[in-house]
């Protein structure tokens, strides 16, 4: 798109690695493309391993000059790098449309979320504390520091590239310790922005690098064999969490994995049905779907099922499909053809176990990733397809007649991210909330991601947690000084 060009010919493209911006060795390069169209926006240095290699000799090289800057010092690039951010709001939001795709009101919320984690760690930066006690026994005193965990390394998913960077390159910065981050070979572009601006803002020469490959694995594993290595942190799919989490444990690496959902939303007969229908609508269409926190089933009490479902088929109804970065648009296409394809296959199966397509549910022919707002009910609580994360804007609707019926399906998946349930009554919202098993849980609202709150899921969904206070930790490690 024409529009679009001096956007994409003003970001960088190359790898940054001890603050400067290079080709990749080899001179390899590969193809972002616009999902909207499958057409290439704009060619990226291809990371080798030997490019990694130069990112962890620099990141190894400043580590610790960086960690003994002052925590202050630390706060203040970070919240430089946030006003540049908010102040570049809006390429940031048209960069992500352009290659994720998805519709520019999504990115500027992006930016808005991605940009506070900026700010919340400048301000964790400066309150890293310590305790100091008396030991029991009387006979000596304890005293407890945190010190920065050494080089980490950061992978990133497509679906949200500017938070996703953000929520571990701020606490990893806050910290002291250096970050190499490899973004998701179809959103690059959004991190090199986000290198660039930490580079304007000062940010020493190998605290951050961005690798940028279209072979993650075989770049990636070098890196993870290295005993200099400190930290993983990476957010994706089970399947590829598992795997990183079986390569760090030859080194026993720290790791943080925010791994896949399959949240419930449950909706009981005593709910306010209009607030229920928005926070599903947001639950579910947020980022079109593509969130690990989207609500994937929607368990229904049967008394409100029908009343439920036909409003949110209005408010799915109504998006406007289109390219991302067109005005009007409010669902964009899905990030690439394999998206399209599982997300197509998911209703196929879904009306194969029994559904019925109450609303969408074929898949837009044409070029450029489109599949449209789709709602599903009469599915089976146990049907296949509300075992796997649909990651697409695909309502499914399950009903129940019980509280322990809606418990228990709610829980009946390996996965525990989020949660959600709508209900008046607040003893009953307490006691389903502990009962869920997930890692949040959100009471009478559809969107839980908060900076000021720790995200991260139980089971298979992941470890550790991300944001709030404890998101800082992940970086650090404890130590313990037994003082006479
Ligand atoms: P998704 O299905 O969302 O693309 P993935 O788990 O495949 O999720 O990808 C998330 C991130 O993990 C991306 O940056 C991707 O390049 C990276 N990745 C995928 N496979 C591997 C691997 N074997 N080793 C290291 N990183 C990987």
């Amino acid at each position: 798109p024409a529009a679009c060009r001096d956007l994409l010919d003003s970001v960088p493209t190359g790898l940054f690695i001890d603050g400067r911006f290079r080709p990749a060795q080899s001179g390899a390069t590969f193809a972002v493309s616009d999902p909207a169209s499958g057409d290439t926006l704009i060619e990226v240095a291809d990371a080798g391993v030997e490019d990694a290699s130069a990112a962890m000799e620099s990141a190894v090289g400043a580590f610790d000059a960086w960690a003994a800057t002052a925590p202050r010092e630390r706060s203040e690039i970070l919240r430089a790098a946030f006003d540049l951010v908010r102040k570049r709001a809006d390429d940031f939001a048209l960069l992500m449309s352009l290659e994720l795709g998805r519709a520019l009101p999504d990115s500027v919320n992006e930016v808005n979320y991605g940009a506070e984690f900026l700010r919340w760690f400048a301000e964790e930066a400066v309150r890293i504390n310590g305790r100091y006690t008396t030991s029991p026994s009387g006979n000596g005193r304890i005293l407890v520091t945190h010190q920065p965990v050494g080089v980490a390394l950061a992978i990133t998913p497509w679906n949200f590239p500017l938070a996703m960077g953000t929520r571990k390159i701020g606490p990893a910065l806050a910290a002291g310790a250096p970050i190499i981050v490899k973004p998701a070979e179809e959103t690059p572009l959004t991190m090199l922005a986000l290198a660039q601006v930490f580079d304007e803002v000062g940010l020493p020469p190998g605290v951050l690098s961005v690798i940028q490959t279209s072979h993650a694995a075989q770049v990636s594993a070098p890196l993870i064999d290295d005993p200099r290595l400190a930290k993983i942190s990476f957010t994706g799919s089970t399947e590829v969490g598992r795997m990183l989490l079986g390569q760090a444990a030859q080194n026993v690496q720290r790791t943080s994995m925010e791994l896949g959902g399959n949240a419930p939303f449950l909706v009981f007969e005593d709910a306010d049905i209009d607030l229920a229908v928005q926070g599903a609508f947001l639950a579910k269409m947020r980022n079109g779907g593509e969130a690990c926190t989207a609500a994937n089933r929607f368990l229904v009490h049967a008394d409100v099922a029908e009343e439920f479902t036909s409003s949110l088929m209005d408010k799915m109804g109504q998006l406007q499909v289109g390219p991302g970065y067109a005005e009007g648009t409010t669902l964009g296409p899905l990030v690439n053809q394999q998206q399209f394809d599982s997300v197509a296959a998911s209703v196929v199966g879904a009306v194969g176990e029994g559904a019925r397509i109450r609303l969408g549910g074929e898949a837009i022919e044409g070029a450029g990733y489109f599949y449209p707002a789709t709602v599903l009910d009469e599915v089976p609580a146990d049907a296949p397809v509300t075992q796997a994360e649909i990651f697409g804007p695909v309502a499914v609707v399950s009903t129940f007649t019980t509280e322990d019926e809606a418990v228990s399906a709610a829980n009946a998946t390996e996965f525990g991210l989020a949660a959600y349930i709508y209900t008046r009554d607040v003893d009953r919202a307490f006691r389903v909330s502990e009962r869920l098993e997930s890692g949040m849980v959100g009471v009478n609202r559809g969107v839980i991601s908060d900076v000021a709150a720790p995200f991260g899921g139980v089971k298979q969904s992941g470890l550790g947690r991300e944001g709030g206070s404890e998101g800082i930790y992940e970086y650090l490690t404890t130590k313990y000084i037994a003082f006479t």
